[in-house]
């Protein structure tokens, strides 16, 4: 750029007038924050967040205690004690998951041949002590409730895929 074109563009204090309306074309645009926790983002239906343990329709506990997520989990971070029931049916006494150590690959819910383990859509389960992140049976069952329809919808989506 000459001289004179410089002290033109300075005179006329272009750069100035070219930031103006680059800015003011941003003020109008549809801005694109989410104005988080009323609004949230989407979500893919692969998400892997809290874990949940999932029941049949009728009630009953999808897991059969076979073990699989507990051997595969390469945190170790699950841990399951289990026993025969009187009519003879294999469940859990213990299900334990220590979401301390949880690095939330997804192993579990992978192995699981009955889609009793799974990673939900929640992700809002921060705590304020490291207690209220080791998750028993009860607990995992009770996300598996709360959680179920939207758990349900998401491995609908994804079963094409897999
Ligand atoms: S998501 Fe991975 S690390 Fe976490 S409990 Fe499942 S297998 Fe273990
Ligand atoms: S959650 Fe699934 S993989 Fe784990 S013990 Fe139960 S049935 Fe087996």
């Amino acid at each position: 750029m000459g001289r004179i074109e410089q002290t033109l563009r300075g005179a006329f204090l272009m750069d100035f007038w070219g930031a103006f309306a680059l800015g003011m074309r941003y003020f109008f645009r549809p801005k694109p924050t989410v104005n988080y926790p009323f609004e949230k983002g989407p979500l893919s239906p692969r998400f892997r967040g809290q874990h949940a343990l999932r029941r049949y329709a009728n009630g009953e506990e999808r897991c059969i205690a076979c073990k699989l997520c507990e051997a595969v989990c390469p945190a170790q971070a699950i841990t399951i004690e289990a026993e025969p029931r009187a009519d003879g049916s294999r469940r859990t006494t213990r299900y334990d998951i220590d979401m301390v150590k949880c690095i939330y690959c997804g192993y579990c819910q992978e192995a699981c041949p009955v889609d009793a383990i799974v990673e939900g859509p929640n992700f809002e389960f921060a705590t304020e002590t490291r207690e209220e992140l080791y998750y028993d049976k009860a607990k995992l069952l009770e996300n598996g409730d709360r959680w179920e329809r939207e758990i349900a919808r998401n491995l609908e989506l994804d079963a094409p895929y897999r």
